[in-house]
Order: structure tokens, then C-alpha cells, then sequence
């Protein structure tokens, strides 16, 4: 056995990068918490391929001291604590002091800093080397920028997934913390840099929580929440619940918060699902926003590598105020009488880019009625009335729906006529043209993914509720070998036990229609295609994006309105050899008026 060794800081700080530091989303969340602790009225978070390239938080706090800065990156410096006993009652969200020394091991971290009676100064580390601290312009407060992280890791980079996933968790570290921070506001930016980027939220300071997550989550979600309180001694909880009608089919609108730090915590939710017990639909989750007062003596939060539990003195005493809080609730607005058949809580997806953001956000609830088809110019509209989302979903909307504002627009270009709802008829230049609906709706779906892929900006929807699909192992297989492959083509899937997995993003062209069904046509033709050999991965992605055209085109039967058929019709111009679906079978015929009067004798 070689001789006992104190490790060098350097192997020190890389371990607890491997505790602290799991991924992009673990550094929003770290920078986060040190721009509240230095208390800010604004944090502004910008992120680069979902924080894989970067990660910038800017605050307007008190600012380091030049004379520190050198200290922030030392591992275990931390101005939040002096004394073992701090740790009995902690006040800020940071106490290890570990989270910088850690980031600027694993990339190249950058800290440009300014108090309110110093002159600014940055600091760089870069890979675990610290360089000069050097003096710097910069107004009061920090700006904390993480550039490639694990870019001196390779064996760590290669763990992180597609841009896109980071990009869910991350931004939902940024919302978990907006939530838990109403009084500061925030902005999130994402890829300002290409032609791409946008500012995602925008979240004024309030002092109303429901305000701060109907700027996160939607008006319509907002106000039909329900408030709840409740106090025990001294422990207290309030927030908002979802009113039994609006469940959900997972746990990602559930947040609980203890001093300012969002919290997972089994045995409370299992308070919530108590309290709900009767009121939903089994495997149905409601909507839960709870903050709980606590004494800081009676919680320690120092439990978890990255903060994400925390442990009570007595869950028992919690457990009950949480089913009391509820309980109380729901008696007084006697709801435990009407145990209505619940709606499926589904923002209508038309609204996805405002208010669900893409960052988390649409909600694939299943429609009460058919799947409607997801139809490129209009992709959510739901195609028969007990479909639509409940009313009260649609009531924060634009008074004029997306579809008919397009209307006016198409009619000018050019009349069709959709007959036996499968063909549609328009006025061709030397006759009458003939068009079948699902032919030309594949072909303009399949054209349009096909050039999205090729610029590398497919659009792509992440699902609030990830949809789970049961596989034989063969194709489980298929997946792990195509997961690449699925994923060029927006459709994200991930191993969820046994040969069960679970799809949590598709391209936003789908529209409704569900993942499942299109990851399983494109396993059906990768399963097909793979066995030849020497098959070009593109020519794989290609045959992904044939299915996916394929499923989520309208379907011949399916009723369309003039708006829709019009738009239709204006898209068979934008698209390539449009006379041909993807299969070869043509998607129009063309009756010449030389061949009308032919048959009308006038010739
Ligand atoms: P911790 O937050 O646990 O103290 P960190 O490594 O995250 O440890 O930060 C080290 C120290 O750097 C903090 O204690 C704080 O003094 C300082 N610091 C970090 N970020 C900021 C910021 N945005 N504003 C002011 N001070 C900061
Ligand atoms: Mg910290």
C-alpha cells in the first residue's frame, strides 16, 4: 500500500466538482443563490446551448471587494459563515464555499465584480489556474460567467446530453428559484447569440406570489389557483393549490420552498396527494405551490451535496399542517362534494410560445376527444369541440385565435374548396387542380422538418409531461442505437427502467399529435431500414422525418376550416416537388380546361 497523502487542493476542488457541479443546470442554480445572497433587486441569467457553452448570471448586489475576489474561488472560503454553530441557523443560501472553487476547476469561470466603495476587478480561473486579479469597469454588483463547462473534462463533457436537454434542466433550476424569489426580478435569456436567441422570461419583482408564477407558468394557471394557509405553533405553511379539475399527469408543477430554497420531499407530497385523495383520477398529480416558515433551528439544510433536501425536526408535525392547510381548503369551497370527472388541464398549445415558454412547457394532456392532427399553419387547433381545452384555459388568450387572424391573409391569395373532407379544389391556372389533403399536408410537414434539420433549428416542444412508451427489448435496443438519430429529428428519449422509456420532446411540427405514436413509427422504420447495411445516418434521420410527416399529417376525413384549407393550399408553393408525398404517390391532379371542353364538346 503506498503511503498516506493529503490530497492537493486541486484533486480536492475536482471531487467536489463531481458533487456540486452535475451538469449546466447545477451552475444556474449555484449562481443563482450566490447573486440572492448578495441582495439584489434584479438577477439576469443568459445561457449559451442550454449552459453547456455558457453560463453568465448578473446581479446587482453588494459586489466583492477586490481584495476577496482571490478568496471566492478558494475552496471552503465563504463569507456566510464564521462558526460551527452558523450551520444550526443558516440564513443565506450558500454556507460551503464551494460552489466557485468547483465550477472554475471543471471550466473557465470569469468574476467581474464592483462594491458600492471599491473600483471594480475581475478574476479568471480557468480549468483550476487562477490568474491576476485585474481592475475592471463595471457598475456595482457581479457578473458571474461559466464558459464550457467540463471543457477540461472530456470523459464528464461526453456525459452531457444534447443542448436541448440541458436547456430543460437548466431553465428549470432558473424557474425554481424565480418561484422561491418573487420580490427580485429576473430575466433569462437563451442563445442570444445566433439568430435563435430569445429573452424566455421576463419576471418583474411583485410582492403576490400567484403574480410571480402566472409570469412563469400563465395567467390561466394563475388565477385559477387556490390559495391555502395554515399555522401550527410555529410552523407555518401557505401558497397556492391546483383546483382538483386542473390535474396533471406528472409531478413537474409541484414546488415546495423552505427559506427561499426550493426542496423535494416525499413525505409531504404524500400529505398533498392525502388531502386530494378522492378528488382525482388515480395516477392523476394536482398543482402545488407551498412555502413553509420554519424556525431555522428546526431544519438543516446541509443534507445534500446539492441543497435539493433538507431535513425537519419533526416531519410528523409538517405532514399535518400540510393535510390540514388542504383539507380546510377544499371543505370551505366544498369540493369534496363534486367529484366531477376531472379535465384534463391542457393550455391549449397554441399559446405554448407565450404563455408555457418552450422552455418547459406544454402540457401533452391527452384531449378528451380524438388526437387532433397536428397541422402545420395552425398546430394546435383543436379540430372538434370537446377537444378544446376548458373554458376558463382559453379565457386569458388574444381575443382573435391565431387561425382566424390567418384567415383574412389566405383568402386574398387564392379560393380551395375542401370536398368530401379529403380533396381539395382549386382554380389552376389552365384548369382545375385537384389536391388530396394528407398527401400534400405530408409533403409540405416533411419539407418543412427536412430544411429545419438541414439549418439545425428545428423547433422543438419539450412536454411538461413526458410520455411513457412500454418496449420490447428489441426495440429498446433500437432506441439505445438510434437515440442520436430520434433526436435530429426533436424527438428526445430517455431509459425510464425495464424496457420502458420515456419520450420528453418532440418537434413543435407534430403539433398534438402524441409522442408516443410518432417515436413509434420512427422505431417501426428505423427497424426497417437499419438492418440493410451501410444505411448513411442521414438517409436514417430522413426516414424518421418521413414517419413524423407522415403521423402527424392531417388525415384524409378530417374537416378542415377555409383558414386552414387556405393555408394549406398557399403552403403547396413554398414546398419543393410538391406534386409528390414522401411515399411517390402524387398529392395532386390537374383536370386541364383544354380536356373540361373536350368532354363538354366545346372543342
Ligand atoms: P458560498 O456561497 O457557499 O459562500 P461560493 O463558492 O458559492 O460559496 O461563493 C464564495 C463567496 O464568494 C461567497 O461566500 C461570497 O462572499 C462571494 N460571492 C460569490 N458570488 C457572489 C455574488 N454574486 N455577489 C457577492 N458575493 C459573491
Ligand atoms: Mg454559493
Amino acid at each position: 500500500m503506498p503511503r498516506i497523502q493529503k490530497l492537493p487542493p486541486a484533486v480536492v476542488n475536482r471531487i467536489a466538482a463531481g458533487e456540486v457541479v452535475e451538469r449546466p443546470a447545477s451552475v444556474v442554480k449555484e449562481l443563482l443563490e450566490n447573486a440572492l445572497d448578495a441582495g439584489p433587486t434584479r438577477i439576469d441569467v443568459a445561457l449559451e446551448q442550454g449552459g453547456v457553452a455558457l453560463v453568465r448570471v448578473s446581479d446587482d448586489g453588494c459586489g466583492i471587494p477586490p481584495d476577496d475576489l482571490p478568496l471566492a474561488i478558494a475552496q471552503h472560503a465563504t463569507s456566510k459563515l464564521r462558526v460551527a454553530e452558523d450551520l444550526e441557523r443558516i440564513g443565506t443560501l450558500g454556507f460551503r464555499g464551494e460552489a466557485l472553487a468547483s465550477i472554475g476547476e471543471v471550466s473557465r469561470l470569469v468574476i467581474r465584480s464592483r462594491t458600492a466603495d471599491a473600483a471594480g476587478a475581475s478574476i479568471t480561473v480557468d480549468g483550476g489556474r487562477v490568474g491576476e486579479v485585474v481592475p475592471e469597469g463595471c457598475g456595482v454588483g457581479t457578473t458571474v460567467e461559466v464558459h464550457q463547462l467540463f471543457g477540461n473534462v472530456p470523459a464528464r463533457r461526453a456525459f452531457l446530453r444534447a443542448a436541448q436537454t440541458e436547456w430543460s434542466h437548466s431553465s428549470e433550476a432558473f424557474v425554481r428559484t424565480a418561484l422561491a424569489h418573487p420580490g427580485v426580478a429576473f430575466t433569462l435569456t437563451h442563445n442570444a447569440a445566433t439568430s435563435r436567441g430569445r429573452r424566455v422570461h421576463d419576471l418583474p419583482a411583485t410582492d403576490s406570489w400567484r403574480r410571480r408564477i402566472a409570469d412563469l407558468y400563465g395567467e390561466a394557471l394563475g388565477s385559477r389557483l387556490l390559495e391555502v394557509e395554515a399555522s401550527d405553533g410555529d410552523i407555518a405553511v401557505s401558497g397556492f393549490v391546483g383546483r382538483p379539475e386542473d390535474d396533471m399527469a406528472g409531478t413537474r408543477l409541484q414546488h415546495l420552498f423552505v427559506a427561499g430554497r426550493p426542496f423535494r420531499d416525499r413525505s409531504i407530497l404524500h400529505a398533498v396527494q392525502e388531502a386530494y385523495r378522492g378528488m382525482l383520477l388515480s395516477g392523476r398529480q394536482p398543482i402545488v405551490f407551498l412555502q413553509f416558515a420554519i424556525p431555522p433551528d428546526a431544519v438543516d439544510v446541509n443534507v445534500h451535496p446539492a441543497k435539493m433536501e433538507v431535513r425537519f425536526r419533526e416531519p410528523s408535525r409538517l405532514y399535518r399542517l400540510v393535510l390540514a392547510a388542504l383539507r380546510t381548503r377544499f371543505l370551505a369551497d366544498d369540493m369534496t362534494a363534486r367529484l366531477k370527472p376531472p379535465v384534463a388541464l391542457a393550455p391549449p398549445a397554441s399559446t405554448s410560445s407565450r404563455l408555457w415558454a418552450d422552455e418547459p412547457v406544454v402540457e401533452q394532456a391527452p384531449p378528451a376527444g380524438r388526437p387532433t392532427p397536428g397541422f402545420v399553419p395552425f398546430p394546435s387547433r383543436p379540430s372538434t369541440p370537446d377537444s378544446s381545452p376548458p373554458a376558463s384555459w382559453t379565457a386569458g388568450r388574444d381575443a382573435v385565435p391565431a387561425w382566424e387572424q390567418a384567415e383574412s391573409a389566405a383568402a386574398a391569395d387564392e379560393r380551395a374548396v375542401q370536398m368530401h373532407n379529403r380533396y381539395l379544389i382549386v382554380e389552376a391556372g389552365d384548369g382545375i387542380e385537384v389536391i388530396d389533403q394528407h398527401a400534400l399536408h405530408e409533403r409540405v410537414l416533411y419539407e418543412r422538418l427536412k430544411a429545419a434539420v438541414e439549418r439545425g433549428g428545428l423547433d422543438v416542444q419539450r412536454l411538461l409531461v413526458p410520455e411513457r412508451i412500454d418496449l420490447s427489448p428489441a426495440e429498446l435496443e433500437l432506441v439505445q442505437e438510434h437515440a442520436a438519430t430520434l433526436e435530429q429529428a426533436g424527438m428526445q428519449v430517455e431509459p425510464f427502467g425495464g424496457t420502458t422509456v420515456i419520450v420528453t420532446s418532440k418537434p413543435v411540427l407534430a403539433g398534438n399529435t402524441p409522442a408516443a405514436a410518432i417515436v413509434r413509427e420512427a422505431l417501426d422504420r428505423l427497424a426497417a431500414v437499419a438492418a440493410a447495411p451501410g444505411r448513411a445516418a442521414s438517409l436514417l434521420v430522413d426516414e424518421v422525418l418521413h414517419g413524423l410527416a407522415c403521423k402527424a399529417a392531417i388525415k384524409a376525413g378530417d374537416p378542415l376550416s377555409q383558414a386552414e384549407v387556405d393555408a394549406l393550399v398557399r403552403d403547396r408553393r413554398l414546398v419543393r416537388e410538391s406534386h409528390h408525398c414522401p411515399h411517390g404517390r402524387p398529392t395532386s391532379l390537374t383536370l386541364s380546361r383544354h380536356e373540361l371542353d373536350r368532354q363538354f364538346r366545346r372543342t
